[in-house]
């Protein structure tokens, strides 16, 4: 049996880059994108998902470019009336980005599940890859801070990660079912790679590991695990990743990241300009560059990843 099957476990902006970069490369029947759910929320009656909604408007070149978040082509006609009306407006929703929510609500609601809503509209939206929600059941992150507990978005958006993080809470996880799907594709005999992308490793992929199952299932995987820092020179690109690790009590560097996955690390590719920081860590490292701005740094860097993967495999 041939390994083909790549599975990629990612948040929203730093994932969804590499997450491009990988469908590029890889066949979409052999790619399997585990979107982070734990920032999920309710807000104005509507389920909104930000990295499942951040992945589908980058794999479909929807993706707001300038803002760096949302929708391209986005008006803000909602907003703008929903302000004059009294709010809320901390949470900005624009016009066509607010259609999605609609529609996944109402679906929700009616009883389809996530997974089943987000494969037809990824698929809708022209993306053959597929992206799945790493569990069908709510996980809710929710940020201790010296402000108090905090619901993730009333921390990350209303207060603009401004408070200090003592410690981060995956409310549900406990609980939750990771998706079957995940689990079958990590246990797969045609497993030729796990990629953890350049993601917040606290808030973005600390929930997908959390689910019950899912250590156990890479502790148990035949095909070697490659992340990609999302930390470059001691600072995030964009977000609160190196922030939070200096609240943490972690040295801000692209090598604190690689210790916190510990054991579940057999590669790790950090930026060229940080290759000191490879010294003393386990994991079998290259460098590269890793500023994801055009397409080809993102495919690029995807086969930097994969071909750490093979290599490792080999
Ligand atoms: P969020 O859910 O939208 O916060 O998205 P992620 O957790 O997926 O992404 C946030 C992380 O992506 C931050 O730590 C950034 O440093 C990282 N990131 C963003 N763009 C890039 C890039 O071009 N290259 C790398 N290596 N990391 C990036």
């Amino acid at each position: 049996m041939s390994r083909d099957l790549v599975v990629a476990l990612s948040g929203g902006v730093g994932g969804a880059k590499l997450a491009l970069g990988l469908s590029k490369v890889v066949a979409p029947e052999n790619l399997l994108i585990v979107a982070n759910t734990g920032d999920d929320f309710e807000h104005l009656g509507l389920s909104i998902s930000p990295d499942i909604d951040t992945l589908t408007y980058a794999l479909s070149g929807l993706d707001n470019q300038t803002l760096g978040w949302g929708r391209r082509d986005e008006s803000w006609n909602f907003m703008e009336v929903l302000a004059t009306l009294g709010g809320p407006a901390w949470f900005r929703l624009g016009d066509r980005d607010l259609a999605l929510h609609v529609a996944r609500t109402m679906r929700l609601k009616a009883g389809e599940s996530l997974s089943a809503i987000t494969a037809d509209m990824t698929r809708r939206l022209g993306i053959a890859a597929r992206v799945l929600p790493m569990s069908e059941d709510p996980v809710r992150t929710r940020v201790d801070s010296d402000e108090g507990l905090l619901d993730f978005q009333d921390y990350f958006v209303g207060r603009q990660c401004r408070p200090v993080v003592k410690a981060l809470r995956f409310d549900g996880a406990a609980a939750a079912r990771a998706h079957p799907d995940f689990l079958a594709a990590l246990a797969s005999p045609r497993l030729r790679a796990i990629v953890i992308c350049p993601s917040n490793p606290f808030i973005s992929v600390e929930p997908i590991l959390a689910l019950p199952g899912v250590r156990e299932a890479f502790a148990a995987r035949t095909a070697p695990c490659v992340a990609v820092s999302p930390i470059i020179g001691g600072k995030a690109v964009k977000g609160p990743t190196a922030k939070m690790m200096a609240e943490l009590g972690l040295p801000a560097g692209a090598a604190s990241v690689a210790r916190r996955y510990g054991a579940l690390l057999d590669g790790y590719v950090l930026d060229a300009q940080d290759a000191a920081e490879a010294q003393g860590l386990s994991a079998r490292c290259v460098t590269a560059p890793t500023l994801m701005t055009s397409l080809e740094d993102k495919v690029a860097l995807a086969r930097v990843a994969l071909e750490l993967a093979d290599a490792l495999r080999a």
